[in-house]
């Protein structure tokens, strides 16, 4: 994606208030980030670890979407997980299930989406074989990093629909 400024960022936000886009903890590193190699700026709030958020580029348009990092135990420390965007399996922790609040009157009504995602944000990073899973890594090693880039893509667009619903 192409880089994006602080603006560009805030005003991007689809599912949290303007005032709420206007506080939150931006990446402390942006000018550091790979952008060639993002499908989405994905970040932790520095400020709030429990709070998450994706900006990516779809048709031309940037589109933000606020995420609640739910921590808890939905699984079994000795298990593993997987990315629902990215299908990197990472062990304990490696993996976050993150909820955003839909858009419009289901949003105002408390409905939320949720997603398991790579508790980093890191996903293009792991479909490009640029990062790798700490005792995980990629169940079907068959597919290229072209296909494993559509692949988040495509994941990420089909949750953006649901929040959008
Ligand atoms: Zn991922």
């Amino acid at each position: 994606m192409r880089p994006v400024n602080e603006s560009d960022i805030r005003a991007s936000f689809v599912n949290c208030s303007k005032g709420e886009a206007k506080r939150l903890g931006l990446p402390r590193d942006p000018d550091e980030r790979p952008w060639d190699d993002l499908d989405f700026l994905g970040w932790r709030d520095p400020g709030a670890p429990e709070r998450a958020y994706l900006v990516t580029e779809r048709d031309g348009r940037l589109v933000g979407v606020a995420l609640r990092v739910t921590s808890g135990a939905q699984r079994a420390f000795t298990s593993r997980s997987m990315c629902s965007l990215c299908l990197t399996t990472h062990t304990s922790g490696g993996v976050a299930l993150m909820t955003a609040r839909r858009t419009g009157e289901a949003g105002r009504q408390g409905n939320t989406v949720g997603q398991y995602l790579c508790a980093d944000l890191a996903c293009s990073l792991y479909a490009r074989g640029k990062r790798e899973a700490a005792g995980g890594g990629l169940v079907d090693e068959s597919l290229t990093p072209e296909e494993k880039v559509a692949r988040v893509r495509a994941n990420l667009y089909s949750f953006l629909d649901k929040v959008a619903g």
